[in-house]
């Protein structure tokens, strides 16, 4: 079975909704991340991004920028609230044209499930992803 099938347009929004971004159609992929600095930057177990064609994508309101790299030597860039905090969207040089949301910035818990959980022995003990979600131990593409 192939997940996401809808094609609606959707809006995320950080912890004080001053920042918006919508997207339309369906996501690239949508992926979960259980590394280390996945686990520091949403101070959670682990990621979850949809990842969308940047044209797909348009985001509204104040942000902040931070870009580190990654272990391969490649940058990654989140944008943020400065307002809450909260991470709203972010880019890589690894995929160029596209933008990664966390999926919780929906605050939609029909939201396609993950297809991948990256760094999988990085996970959290109890944590326990269905079968239908592959395991790699690689950085999110
Ligand atoms: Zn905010
Ligand atoms: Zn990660």
């Amino acid at each position: 079975m192939t997940e996401p099938t809808d094609l609606r347009e959707r809006t995320a929004s950080c912890g004080c909704r001053n920042v918006t971004v919508r997207t339309s159609g369906k996501p690239l992929e949508v992926h979960a991340c259980s590394c280390l600095n996945c686990q520091r930057e949403t101070g959670s177990a682990f990621s979850y991004y949809a990842v969308y064609p940047e044209a797909a994508v348009s985001i509204a309101g104040e942000r902040k920028t931070w870009r580190r790299h990654v272990d391969s030597g490649r940058w990654l860039e989140t944008e943020f609230c400065p307002t809450c905090g909260v991470t709203v969207i972010s880019r890589s040089e690894h995929s160029p044209g596209t933008i990664g949301i966390p999926v919780g910035c929906y605050a939609d818990p029909s939201f396609a499930k993950p297809e991948t959980l990256c760094w999988a022995s990085r996970h959290h003990h109890w944590l326990q992803f269905p079968e239908s979600v592959a395991r790699s131990e690689t950085e999110p593409d």
